[in-house]
């Protein structure tokens, strides 16, 4: 980037930004030194404003409300209500293994271990009892998709008193072109409206104001309207070869997650989506030379940023989809408010990894069938984690039914994608290497 544009941003973020949130302050810092020899994409300048939004709503005396990653903020943002979407924090220090000291300090106090809680939220409780956590003002976290996310959102809540507000999200179909389906239930969306309308009603409650529903209105079109870029840039997905690489479909989920039904949101989805378009159009590939396809099903390798880059250049591999970068809740009709109420249970109900994994098997199995489909897929590939139970169980059966029914090969390796000490990524890197040199190709 520029100097001057440098300059800038390391002015931004001088000063004091509280002690709760020395580490936020020390993972910015490390990203713009990161970002300083790349060029300033709108994608950098989003994430380095995303940073500096927190301590900019502690100066101006914005409410802070915790989520977790699957769920998207329209509502926070119609509020005036500043979403701060934990994993951020507690996935984002994993590439600088920051997180490790930490996950030890949690093993250390008897909270859990691998094989029963995630390392993606573990270091939240460690990093509080050690004073770098960010404390927000207000909790919020769902059933899904896994008890043991919510389990240490609970720990945090208890730990620290923060008042919190869970949904419970059901495990069955709601659109009615699914009602002859045994997994349809017409009680779903009614289910899922009066959990937003309660949630409102405690948000409204806790920082004393009411939705203006001018603003609620303006913020689910414009979260319709980044969602439209978004299918957009799905469809464009399907060229062959590729025409982004790839991790640059994880951006759009990044966006829709912190910034969903914002302006910002808008201008990123479209950034990304007129990208895709030109390359398609001019006939540039993602990878050069693209040779395979592969489907990733499940998150990244969070401590190996360098992972999908190597697989890249070794064998000329763009990783299509992970499961949260391949964001596909759709745009909804938001005419009235009533309709604006149903649209954000149902972005719950489909969110990124929550549409896949809330409910029977069968879900998980027909979005990965369809996905090797329509997108030509060579190969797919998870890592696996205990912890993760539910899709531990998933990942095995899933992989039979794409193997007999289209072919396919699938590989599944275990490793914690978010501490390089389990499996170190020279294994990992190896493990993959000897899949595709040895079954795929
Ligand atoms: S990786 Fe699995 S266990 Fe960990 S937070 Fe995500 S869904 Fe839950």
């Amino acid at each position: 980037m520029e100097i001057d544009i440098y300059n800038k941003y390391k002015k931004l973020g001088r000063g004091n930004w509280g002690k709760d949130l020395i580490m936020w302050k020390a993972m910015y810092t490390g990203l713009l030194t990161r970002f300083k020899e790349e060029e300033f994409t709108p994608f950098v300048e989003f994430f380095l404003n995303l940073f500096l939004d927190l301590p900019k709503a502690r100066r101006e005396g914005k409410p802070i409300i915790m989520h977790p990653f699957n769920y998207g903020p329209e509502l926070f943002h119609a509020m005036g209500i500043e979403p701060l979407m934990q994993e951020i924090f507690s996935v984002g220090l994993a590439p600088f293994h920051l997180n490790e000291p930490y996950i030890d300090y949690t093993n250390k106090i008897g909270y859990g271990d691998n094989p029963t809680l995630c390392n993606a939220q573990r270091p939240l409780i460690g990093t509080y009892l050690q004073g770098a956590a960010p404390i927000p003002d207000l909790l919020f976290f769902l059933s899904t998709p896994c008890n043991s996310l919510a389990m240490t959102y609970q720990v945090f809540h208890n730990l620290t008193d923060v008042p919190m507000f869970n949904m419970d999200v059901p495990y069955w179909l709601y659109d009615e072109q699914y009602e002859t389906s045994e997994f349809y239930d017409e009680k779903t969306m009614d289910y899922m409206v009066k959990q937003v309308k309660d949630l409102k009603n405690w948000l409204e409650k806790m920082t004393n104001q009411n939705l203006d529903i001018e603003k609620f209105q303006e913020t689910m079109k414009l979260v319709n309207e980044a969602r439209e870029y978004v299918v957009e840039f799905n469809e464009l997905l399907k060229t062959v070869p590729c025409p982004v690489e790839s991790l640059v479909g994880f951006g759009n989920f990044l966006v829709m997650v912190t910034k969903g039904g914002t302006t910002d949101a808008v201008n990123a989805t479209k950034y990304l989506r007129d990208l895709a378009a030109e390359n398609v159009k001019e006939g540039i590939a993602g990878v050069p030379d693209e040779k395979l396809r592969i489907m990733w099903p499940y998150t990244h390798v969070f401590f190996d940023q360098d992972l999908f880059p190597f697989l890249q250049e070794e064998f000329q591999a763009n990783v299509i989809m992970d499961i949260l970068g391949y964001y596909q809740v759709l745009p909804h009709d938001v005419s009235t408010i009533e309709k604006c109420y149903e649209s954000l249970a149902k972005g719950t109900l489909d969110f990124s990894m929550i549409g896949t994994c809330r409910g029977p098997i069968e879900y998980y199995i027909e979005y990965i069938l369809n996905f090797v489909k329509e997108y030509k897929i060579d190969a797919v590939c998870m890592p696996m984690q205990f912890a993760c139970k539910h899709a531990y169980t998933m990942a095995r059966v899933a992989s039979e039914a794409i193997r007999e029914q289209l072919g396919i090969p699938v590989l599944i390796f275990g490793c914690d994608p978010y501490d390089s000490r389990e499996v170190p990524l020279e294994a990992i890197r190896q493990r993959i290497s000897d899949f595709i040199t040895q079954v795929v190709l």
